[in-house]
């Protein structure tokens, strides 16, 4: 059987070989697994073998995920992304519990973190989540409009603003991934050519997922979230 420490490996060797091929360091880009669904014991697992940052997309079992990981290693500095989508009336866990988010795409959402941010912890570190698909049903700021969003989250005090996060649709080959990722690597770049202030940690590129990690190293993402390849295939729909 592949265990989940296997699956890990194999992910990090896909990652430093595609880094390799793109020419950039390994340390450029960061692996964000991927948890929904999956028990706490699956994780405990992942973080057994060196990992430390998750990601969960359903808030209530991401919430009760955090807590029962903060009880059975109370030692260990786990990280923990929201990357689902967040109902204006669900912002409150979010900003409680949550390290990171990255499905950031309007402002009043941002103004409800921001104000829901408990003041003992360090401000949420925050992606704004891109439609680089330009289909109107999908969720993500369209990119003409993403700029805007940036500089208006920017001004909140309780959020650091820390780049563009996007889930583009299934592309049938390499080219085609990175083609779709390079529109967000491109509006990443353009927003990061104005030194404005708020941005200075305007880092973060939350692009590819386990079938396109490659293409995604390839246009420059900087964080990759990785679900199926380390943890299995998922019984519920993401
Ligand atoms: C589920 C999910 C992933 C991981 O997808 P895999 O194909 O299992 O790697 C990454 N990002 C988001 C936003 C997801 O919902």
């Amino acid at each position: 059987m592949t265990t989940i420490y296997d699956k890990l490996q194999q992910v990090r060797g896909r990652l430093s070989q595609a880094c390799a091929a793109a020419g950039r360091d390994p340390a450029s880009v960061a692996l964000l697994a991927v948890s929904k669904t999956f028990g706490a014991d699956a994780l405990a697992q992942a973080v057994a073998a060196g990992q430390r940052a998750f990601g969960e997309n359903y808030i209530q079992e991401g919430v009760a995920k955090i807590a029962a990981l903060r009880a059975a290693l109370p030692g260990a500095a786990l990280q923990w992304h929201c990357i689902g989508p967040i109902q204006g009336n669900k912002t409150r866990p979010v900003a409680e519990h949550f390290d990171w988010v990255h499905t950031v795409d309007r402002l009043r959402i941002a103004e409800r973190l921001s104000a829901q941010r408990p003041a003992h912890l360090p401000p949420l570190q925050v992606c704004i989540q891109v439609n680089v698909d330009g289909d109107p049903n999908k969720s993500g700021v369209a990119p003409a409009d993403a700029p805007d969003l940036v500089r208006a989250v920017a001004q909140l005090p309780c959020l650091r603003v820390r780049g563009l996060m996007s889930i583009p649709d299934h592309a049938p080959d390499f080219e085609a991934q990175r083609a779709v990722h390079l529109r967000a690597r491109r509006l990443f770049d353009q927003i990061r050519g104005h030194a404005e202030p708020g941005l200075e940690d305007f880092d973060t590129l939350s692009l590819g997922m386990t079938a396109d990690l490659e293409a995604a190293v390839q246009a420059g993402s900087t964080l990759v979230r990785v679900g199926t390849g380390i943890f299995g295939g998922r019984d519920t729909a993401p």
